[in-house]
């Protein structure tokens, strides 16, 4: 399987890493759509939130406390955030490896930045 969030957290490609624990792993996307957007992810590999398990409960939950931590470190926890995951493809997933994505900086237009 090729899954390119597996090979950044494997620093097998490159990323702009701002986070990592035994559990979960951070880091800039490549095509930001506001002056902060981080990626949190589950170093599992996990492929959409269809595929989290009962026993995934508390991993999720981590995912959302290391986005309040990360938005504390980039000072934008003051401003407000938006966390979003995008779920199959209606929600136009396009990296099949679980995500948080953090987004924040400035005021939030629809849809997403
Ligand atoms: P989505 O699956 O639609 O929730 O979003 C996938 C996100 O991953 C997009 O915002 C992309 O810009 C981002 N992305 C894709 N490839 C990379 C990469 N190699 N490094 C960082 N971000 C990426
Ligand atoms: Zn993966």
């Amino acid at each position: 399987m090729d899954c390119i969030f597996c090979r950044i957290i494997a620093g097998e490609a490159p990323g702009e890493i701002v986070y990592a624990d035994e559990l979960a792993t951070a880091f800039r996307d490549i095509h930001p759509v506001g002056p902060t957007h981080i990626l949190i992810v589950p170093n599992q590999h996990i492929a959409s939130v269809e595929d989290l398990q009962a026993e995934d409960e508390p991993l999720v939950g981590h995912l959302f406390t290391v986005a309040r931590q990360l938005a504390r470190e980039q000072g934008i926890h003051e401003g407000g955030y938006r966390l979003i995951v995008n779920t199959g493809r209606n929600a136009g997933q396009a990296v099949f490896h679980l995500h948080l994505h953090l987004i924040g900086g400035q005021r939030m237009r629809f849809p997403m930045g």
